[in-house]
Order: structure tokens, then sequence, then C-alpha cells
């Protein structure tokens, strides 16, 4: 199990690397990201999520649709995005807030996998939900960025005191 970190950790607030191996270090941290997403009951997780500052993150399909499997998305990319969908979010680095989120209910992206081949695909719902979400993470945005000023404001206390939780249990590593 790796240690998924927290809002307030300075790492989750920097822009990811791009990833340039397809090697075997980058297989398994694949596979030991895949396995903390499950433990932890995550839908996806972000390589910054686990102090890991690159461009990749993992998806676990098996809970979007029938006979999916987790699979690795490396080096994505936007290219275009339509509609507008609002759907409650949450986050294994923000632990115990859920809100609804607005966000583009399309989009058209690409990526490549674990073996560096490229793909190009268009998917709307959930799928496009958490790509969004872990495409965040690799920019340093939170989903609780995305809220308006007033639901920020809200939570800020909450949020604080994450941070503050995050920092001391740094402290003693
Ligand atoms: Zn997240």
């Amino acid at each position: 199990m790796m240690r998924i970190i927290k809002y307030g950790n300075p790492i989750l607030r920097m822009k990811a690397k791009p990833v340039t191996e397809f090697d075997e270090e980058l297989r398994q941290t694949i596979d030991d990201m895949i396995e903390t997403m499950q433990v932890g009951e995550g839908i996806g997780l972000a390589a910054p999520q686990v102090a890991i500052s690159k461009a990749f993150f993992v998806i676990d399909n098996s809970l979007i649709e029938e006979g999916g499997q987790p699979e690795a998305i490396i080096n994505p990319e936007i290219l275009s995005s339509n509609g507008e969908s609002i759907i409650e979010e949450g986050c294994l680095s923000v632990p115990e807030i859920r809100e609804d989120v607005k966000r583009p209910d399309f989009i058209k992206v690409k990526y490549q996998d674990v073996d560096g081949k490229m793909h190009e695909e268009e998917f709307g719902g959930v799928r496009a939900r958490v790509f969004q979400h872990e495409l965040d993470h690799l920019k340093g945005i939170f989903f609780v960025d995305r809220l308006g000023a007033m639901k920020r404001k809200l939570l800020q206390k909450q949020l604080r005191q994450i941070a503050e939780e995050e920092m001391a249990e740094r402290v003693e590593v």
C-alpha cells in the first residue's frame, strides 16, 4: 500500500512532468497504485496523490462498466469537450468532502498506455468525469477549486484541518 497524500501537501499543487520511460518501474508503480486505489475504494488515483509528480493516473473501469478492468492513462490531454453535467465528486486526497461539480459531459482525449502506445478516444459519462478529475491532479487542481466562492468558503475550515493533519504527518515521516 502506498500512502495517499492529502490536501495541503505541496506536491499536489505541482504541475506533473511527462512520462518518458515506459519501463518495468512504471509498470510496478501502476500496479501498486491500482492496489492502493482499490483498497481505498477510489474510482481513480493520480500519481501526484502518491507523491509522484508525473503525468499519469489509474482508473478502475470495473466500477464503471460490466467487465471493465483497471487501466493506466499516461500523458493525457483533452483535445475537445462539450456538454455539461453536474455530478457529485469526492477525492482520496480530500477525505470526507463530497460536492456537486459542473464539468463538460463529453471529452475527446489522447493518452498513452503502459506500453507507450498512443490512443485517441471520445467518451462521456462517469469515465469522462473521472478522467477530468484525475487530469486536474496532474495540473495541481483539486475538485474543490472548481466550486463556487460561497461553497469554498463553507469548506474552508474543513480543508484547513485536512491540511494541518497532512503537514503534521509529513513531519513525522
Ligand atoms: Zn482526486
